[in-house]
């Protein structure tokens, strides 16, 4: 298997450039947000307790997020590769996910991790928030706050991975080619296309 993670702060096109990798790299996406989403769409309990604290832009609790990545990896056993986006959000996610796939005979590959400015962030997402209409997006003090989150319980899940030197800082400024092909370069290094 070939495993990477898509890492950086809200807004700095995650989901963009996950949706070319997984075409180039023939790899499952693995978005806890759309997760997430499509539970809150579906009304089950899980989603309605998450929506809450996505709304206020706060972390949804680990137990959650862990539980709907196993139950992604059992259900996608033939997959090539994974690529997650939107996880690991906290170190014990990151500790937790290595786990899963030792249990697999696999591990993380590489983590491309997007560097964008603050100003550059919620310039994007309130201009998400206007087109797409979901909720965390529309109000400047919720952006505010995941982006809180991002430096208070994510950003350090990078040293994990850099202990490992698994980390390319990728400039996440610039066309969305520009972008991808920065990405692309990253992988090329760890990775032979067939
Ligand atoms: P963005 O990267 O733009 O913040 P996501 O779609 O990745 O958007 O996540 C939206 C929200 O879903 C987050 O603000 C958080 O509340 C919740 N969430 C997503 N992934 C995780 C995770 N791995 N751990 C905890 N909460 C998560």
């Amino acid at each position: 298997m070939f495993n990477l993670i898509l890492f950086g702060p809200p807004g700095s096109g995650k989901g963009t450039q996950s949706e070319k990798l997984i075409a180039k790299y023939h790899l499952k996406h693995l978005s806890t947000g759309d997760i997430l989403r499509s539970e809150i769409a579906k009304k089950s309990k899980l989603g309605l307790e998450a929506k809450k604290l996505m709304d206020k832009g706060e972390l949804v609790p680990d137990e959650v997020v862990i539980g709907m990545i196993n139950d992604a990896l059992e259900n996608n056993k033939s997959a090539k590769g994974f690529l997650f986006d939107g996880f690991p959000r906290t170190e014990v996610q990151a500790a937790e996910l290595d786990k899963l796939l030792a249990g697999k005979k696999s591990s993380i590959a590489l983590v491309l991790a997007m560097n964008v400015s603050e100003k550059e962030l919620i310039k994007r997402l309130l201009k998400r928030g206007e087109a797409s209409g979901r909720s965390d997006d529309a109000n400047e003090e919720v952006i505010k706050a995941r982006i809180g989150e991002y430096h208070k319980k994510t950003q350090s899940v990078l040293k994990h991975y850099q202990k490992e030197k698994k980390v390319a800082e990728i400039e996440g400024e610039g066309s969305i080619d520009e972008i991808f092909q920065r990405l692309a370069k990253a992988i090329s290094k760890v990775y032979k296309e067939k």
